[in-house]
């Protein structure tokens, strides 16, 4: 079975994960697809498969006879969908022989256009796949899914020489909850590449050091015909908060390696007001300096406006990986490496968010991240390209062969094509 029969497969099996939710996983659903390539391993002749209570499917094929010193390498991408755009079912439609230009999305009125994605032009001649433009399509990530299937079925069929291999499917990556709860003893891997990025050849490893800032501020409130000098209207102070941020650091004016800070939430009146922030960067640095530039302003308006008139709480969400990943940096030049083999252009870009793999990669499971070949994820707009599918899913095989290659050797000289 190739990648694209088996994507159209899994995404007509609905996993929309549940932020509301406090149940592991956040939806039962998730189980189906579970269970469903449970089935699909247990039948491809990989019989180390278990679904565990929480959702995470761990499998492993056993090493090649003489290849069971080989680096432990694995696989990782996600059951669920987001929620959006997920409430009916959702009906794949393949487009052959695309033209790159304008393509309606069914009768829903919504038109997928190189207006909006510039890439289309560059996928004319391939065979895409498009939801029909009332639904996502769930290429994120059951793309990544269905190429560490297939990838796992031609290392069978074909006899590929290779060292363990590790695969894992996790339930609620797109409610930021898919590391929560892997266990990494089960996966049994040294280090791992989650498969849910965009376009093929696409290789991750640098991502935002991340916080939430919440701002409470405590108002004064008197008649305003006698509010001199003894005023504080909390909701002003919470502008006077974003106007002392320094400006054009917001998501809309940065890309590529520039942080921001990301107002999320504002409401109040005069005696009390809340002023919410996420804050982000890629360098540590400059991530310390935002949550300073924070700090101060905190403590210049209680002195301004008296003590315990504004109370700012920092919480940290996750960490760049790549602080991770420069101790093992043969991840990247194999990916590198095996995108080559594959006549695929290595692309290696900053992620603007953070994924699964930085929050493995803080727990001892280095994790960048690889294409899937899809794009436009998380709404109706969501494309993949068979052809895309196929090379991601022979980039995972390259690197599978690049790990058994010339094994056993020590951990200490992993390969590494850039050194030699
Ligand atoms: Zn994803």
């Amino acid at each position: 079975m190739d990648c694209t029969q088996r994507l159209l497969k899994y995404v007509v099996i609905r996993t929309p994960s549940d932020e509301e939710s406090t149940s592991v996983p956040s939806s039962a659903c998730q189980f189906e697809l579970a269970w469903q390539l449970h089935r699909e391993l247990f039948t491809m002749g990989i019989t180390d498969v278990k679904v565990d209570t929480d959702c995470y499917l761990y499998a492993h094929i056993p090493p090649t006879p003489g290849y069971e010193q080989c680096p432990k390498i694995g696989f990782i991408a996600h059951l669920d969908t987001v929620s959006d755009f997920c409430d009916h079912r959702i009906t794949p439609v393949i487009h052959e022989d695309y033209n790159g230009r304008e393509l309606p999305l069914g009768d829903s009125g919504r038109v997928l256009s190189p207006e909006m994605f510039p890439h289309l032009k560059d996928l004319a001649g391939r065979t895409l796949i498009t939801g029909d433009g009332t639904t996502i399509l769930g290429a994120d990530d059951k793309a990544g899914v269905a190429e560490i299937m297939t990838m796992a079925e031609r290392i069978l069929e074909e006899e590929i020489p290779h060292g363990p291999v590790s695969i894992a499917f996790t339930p609620d990556e797109e409610i930021g909850m898919g590391a929560s709860h892997f266990n990494l003893e089960a996966f049994g891997a040294d280090f791992a590449y989650t498969v849910d990025g965009d376009t093929e050849g696409e290789i991750q490893y640098e991502n935002f050091n991340a916080c939430k800032a919440e701002f409470v501020i405590r108002g004064v409130n008197v008649h305003p015909g006698s509010a001199k000098d003894i005023m504080v209207n909390a909701a002003l102070v919470a502008s006077e908060i974003n106007s002392m941020l320094p400006a054009g650091e917001t998501p809309r004016d940065t890309e590529g390696y520039e942080g921001f800070y990301h107002l999320t939430d504002m409401h109040g009146d005069v005696a009390e007001a809340v002023i919410r922030y996420i804050i982000r960067d890629h360098s540590a640095e400059h991530f310390a300096e935002r949550k300073e530039v924070l700090r101060r302003i905190e403590k210049e308006l209680n002195k301004k406006y008296g003590r315990g008139t504004v109370s700012l709480t920092l919480t940290d969400q996750y960490l760049n990986m790549s602080e991770i990943i420069s101790g093992c940096m043969h991840l990247i030049h194999n990916a590198e490496e095996a995108c080559r083999r594959c006549g695929v252009t290595p692309l290696i870009l900053p992620i603007r968010g953070g994924t699964d793999g930085a929050q493995l990669s803080f727990k001892g499971l280095p994790c960048p991240n690889l294409g899937t070949g899809g794009h436009g994820y998380h709404g109706p707009y969501e494309h993949i390209t068979s052809e895309g599918m196929e090379a991601a899913c022979s980039v995972l095989l390259e690197l599978v062969k690049l790990y058994a290659n010339g094994c056993p050797r020590p951990t200490a000289e992993l390969p590494d094509p850039a050194a030699q």
